[in-house]
């Protein structure tokens, strides 16, 4: 009698999370990613001209500077103050009651928090976590691996839970309702089915497009909580604080140039701060200022609204081919040369908080704040060319 299925753990055994996420699952799980497809560098700014110094630097996950920049705890924590709140209740409650943590989706753009979170959620509860991607777990036998190394209590963070294949999504619903997965082994006349049970564990999920996820797969997660981009004065935060750590003097002027022009995202803080830091020991005397600050982001090409030349693209194209819309998406995508989804998860929604676009049932339409910064005149009485 043969058995076809084989698990294999080694690769999720390892104890030390910062070992397992960065040293290697990590990166050759992120590289999969639709963003890391294009760019595949995984440290420093690209030396070459990106077509969009946000995706770029979104898609960067750099694995010293994250490490040493996370907050560990709550209280290190800044911002996501509803977020922080329901997880700190949910966090009480099981530590009182001594049982695992239900199940938690955090979904929101790249760059907020999420992994973040899902390795603070193991510090307060004083367990481990293990970390993969929705699209490394191909086959449900890649499942079953990751759930029965798991330990009572202990995390599993899934990023990118959206790309997770159907097949496995079903076998992921029994594990996480009743921790207990039926797997079929050998073929033929020998086929039968084998159930294991799986120690009580807490799925945190992770999505840019909580849109994309089923209705039953959604509705296993007890909090499904949102993450929105920072304010200003949050950043400022981020941005002292960093600087602290990482030993850069900046002031206060510096710190909230950086926070202005960073799109609400604490990763694209990370990424300009050293930037600006490189830009100070270079053409200033190493300290970030606000006038070295904002010197460092022109030449990124980020401007003071915090928008990068793929987001003028957007604007102008809106305002240039469609007198400001309605127009699709993926129409916008094709006149940008940029790929619709990198649109979807990283331009738009920035675009669209700061008001400079808005979506209606035919398509995105320019506002006129979008109208202010977009350097078109506005031809009044003119028909968009879509009709
Ligand atoms: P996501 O998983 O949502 O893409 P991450 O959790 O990887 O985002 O966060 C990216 C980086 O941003 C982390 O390295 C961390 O240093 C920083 N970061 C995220 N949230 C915060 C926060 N609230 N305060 C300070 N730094 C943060």
């Amino acid at each position: 009698m043969s058995f076809r299925l084989v698990i294999d753990c080694s690769e999720f055994e390892q104890k030390d999370v910062s070992h397992s996420f960065f040293g290697g699952n990590a990166l050759s799980f992120f590289q999969n990613s639709p963003m890391a497809k294009k760019k595949t560098e995984q440290n420093g700014y690209a030396d070459d001209a990106p077509r969009s110094y946000f995706e770029d630097a979104l898609a960067r996950k750099d694995a010293t500077l994250d490490q040493a920049l996370r907050p560990p705890n709550f209280d290190d924590f800044t911002g996501q103050p509803r977020t922080i709140e329901r997880l700190r209740v949910m966090v009480g409650a099981a530590r009182r009651e001594r049982r695992a943590l239900d199940h938690i989706l955090l979904h929101g753009p790249p760059g907020l928090g999420k992994t973040t979170l899902a390795l603070i959620l193991a510090e307060e509860m004083g367990t481990k976590v293990k970390i993969t991607s929705g699209p490394v777990i191909e086959k449900p036998a890649d499942l079953a691996g990751l759930l029965t190394a798991l330990e009572e209590g202990e995390i599993l963070f899934i990023d990118e839970i959206h790309r997770i294949s159907k097949v496995v999504e079903e076998f992921l619903y029994s594990a996480m309702e009743d921790f207990r997965i039926d797997i079929m082994i050998d073929q033929g006349p020998n086929a039968r089915s084998v159930r294991l049970s799986i120690p009580r564990f807490t799925l945190v999920g992770a999505t840019t497009r909580t849109g994309l996820l089923t209705a039953p797969m959604r509705s296993r997660f007890t909090l499904q909580t949102r993450l929105d981009y920072y304010t200003h004065e949050d950043l400022f935060k981020i941005v002292k604080r960093n600087c602290a750590k990482l030993g850069i003097a900046a002031d206060d002027g510096g710190a909230m140039e950086i926070a202005r022009r960073a799109r609400g995202t604490p990763r694209i803080v990370n990424n300009l701060i050293r930037f600006a830091r490189d830009y100070a020991l270079e053409r200033g005397n190493g300290a970030i200022d606000q006038k070295t600050a904002a010197a460092a982001l022109e030449l990124l090409e980020i401007d003071r609204h915090g928008l990068d030349d793929m987001d003028k693209r957007i604007l102008r194209t809106l305002a240039l081919n469609y007198n400001g819309g309605p127009v699709g998406l993926g129409t916008i995508g094709v006149a940008v040369g940029e790929d619709e989804h990198t649109l979807e998860e990283v331009h738009e929604p920035y675009l669209i908080q700061e008001g400079y676009i808005a979506r209606t049932p035919q398509g995105r339409v320019l506002t006129e704040k979008g109208w202010g910064v977009c350097g078109v005149e506005r031809e009044f009485g003119k028909q968009s060319t879509l009709f």
